[in-house]
């Protein structure tokens, strides 16, 4: 902050200047030509720019925008990786933890932890709701639970409200989530909603019963009073294909009526989740004894099977060529093959019946994660549309090179943009930039953050919008995405013409309290 010239300490009037760049500032109105200056994390001017500076940039030909802020992620682990290079590297300067139901416990300590470890993105979490049921009801859950149950979870989310939880999130296809009724969900969501916290949930079902689950989350949301927020909106599998007018039809009528309801997508037809996801949640209840157990029995075995079957037919579909393993950590070398291609490769055959030997062989040896190719790229265009959908990743930290991960991780944001915005026109720069930015932060409640205005935090993302695309495939995942001249958070530098510089400038958001 201090120059010394002729042996005088003269202090800059900003820290950082943005010269001649095209500002898209996060409320969707059209590109305007400005100058951003920063000093002491937050944003400046924006306009006309005299007076000293510590570091000019010239950004010409280039867009200035929000740092952009992922609303659904599984990073956890930035505790032991601080870089978060592949979210940095597609834009991302806030990332929100704990969804699909699986958060820290303990948010407050988390928090701590975070800060003394400094990181690159700013953070903030949700409450997972399949975290504290795990904590309050011990080993069993294909049950409600009990009152000193209930009493206990509710203390466990209105302490990490207390911490700064952003709010409540479920998944309601995992365990043990799935056995929870909705009075259970809806007795939870109303301790977050009196913080004034979001009920963000991985609903029921993405497919069969999406509009039973849909209205499920409507009725939590107007008997907890809460703000509702579908994660990772979807149709999967085939035979659901083709419902998005229904689909958003439903949720314009439940805001009609008074609800707030908005969601988030990531822009590939592929989802990712544990390869378990296609045993029956009956048949893994109660953990890995009980379930090997099960499969020891002749008469449950064959139960298993016929249901897994019964299941993949009802998708429209006659074998799992659909489901990429991604990382099996027993078995390497199945990282990156099907379930037809690692059948054969480990049973030789590859009927049905060997393809559900081979998934139930995997979990029982520690399971595996797995990239399912079960969404039509019409139905993504036509969500990626509504003005309410915020581009989310749904991405843990990654590991550079390790298993073959789906290509979300490295490059949705920059998917919208090179993709969506520049190769395929269906939206316009200004109002992507909106969904990434100023939509996720008014709808997270993240005070200060989402738009380029002055006082504002200083996070922004500078891009060659002729030149900004993601690399990651799916089947070469672990590639950068390109195009990013600049990625500050918090006024420091995090990235500079695509590499990351090792700065770790990130802060911890509470709800409330920044
Ligand atoms: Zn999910």
């Amino acid at each position: 902050m201090f120059w010394a010239i002729n042996g005088l300490a003269l202090a800059q009037d900003y820290d950082l200047l943005l010269r001649g760049g095209r500002v898209a500032d996060g409320t969707g109105n059209p590109a305007v030509f400005a100058d951003v200056a920063v000093k002491d994390g937050r944003i400046a001017v924006v306009g006309r720019v005299t007076g000293t500076v510590k570091r000019e940039v010239d950004v010409k030909g280039l867009i200035i925008a929000p740092g952009f802020i992922d609303v659904h992620t599984h990073a956890e682990g930035i505790e032991d990786q601080p870089l978060a290079e592949n979210f940095l590297r597609m834009g991302v300067t806030t990332l929100v933890l704990g969804n699909c139901g699986g958060s820290r416990l303990n948010l407050g300590e988390y928090f701590k932890q975070l800060e003394a470890t400094n990181i690159s993105p700013n953070v903030c979490s949700l409450i997972g709701h399949n975290t504290v049921r795990r904590q309050a009801m011990g080993g069993s859950f294909m049950r409600p639970p009990t009152e000193a149950e209930l009493t206990q979870m509710k203390g466990l989310v209105e302490q990490a409200m207390q911490d700064g939880a952003v709010g409540l999130a479920t998944g309601l296809i995992y365990l043990p989530g799935t056995f929870a009724k909705t009075e259970e969900i809806a007795a939870l969501a109303k301790v977050a909603g009196t913080h004034g916290g979001i009920y963000a949930s991985h609903m029921r079902s993405e497919g069969e019963s999406v509009f039973k689950a849909l209205d499920e989350l409507f009725r939590i949301a107007r008997e907890a009073g809460i703000r509702g927020h579908i994660s990772h909106i979807k149709l999967a599998g085939k035979s659901y294909w083709g419902q998005t007018g229904k689909f958003i039809a439903a949720i314009e009528q439940a805001r009609a009526g008074g609800l707030d309801i908005t969601q988030d997508q990531y822009v590939y037809p592929a989802s990712s989740t544990g390869l378990s996801q296609l045993i029956p949640d009956e048949a893994r209840e109660g953990g890995a004894e009980q379930f090997r157990a099960r499969l020891g029995d002749p008469a449950k075995h064959a139960e298993i099977v016929s249901r897994m079957k019964a299941a993949l037919h009802k998708q429209g579909r006659d074998d799992y060529a659909y489901a990429v393993i991604a990382s099996y950590s027993k078995d390497k070398s199945l990282n990156g093959l099907n379930v037809v291609e690692a059948t054969k490769k480990k049973r030789g055959g590859d009927s049905l019946d060997e393809q559900v030997e081979l998934i139930l062989d995997v979990e029982r040896n520690g399971g595996a994660s797995a990239v399912f190719h079960g969404m039509s790229e019409d139905d993504l265009r036509v969500f990626a549309q509504h003005p309410n959908t915020m581009f989310a990743s749904d991405s843990g930290v990654r590991k550079f090179g390790e298993g073959v991960p789906h290509p979300r991780g490295y490059g949705n944001n920059a998917r919208v943009l090179g993709e969506y915005v520049r190769e395929v026109k269906l939206l316009r720069l200004e109002d992507a930039v909106r969904r990434m930015s100023s939509l996720p932060a008014t709808t997270f409640q993240l005070k200060d953050r989402g738009l380029v205005r002055e006082g504002a935090w200083a996070d922004l993302v500078v891009f060659d919008p002729a030149k900004v695309a993601d690399r990651a495939t799916f089947k070469e995942p672990h590639q950068y995405a390109v195009g990013f001249k600049l990625v500050v958070v918090n006024g420091v530098v995090v990235v500079e013409d695509d590499r990351h510089l090792g700065t770790r400038p990130g802060r911890v958001i509470r709800l409330n309290r920044q």
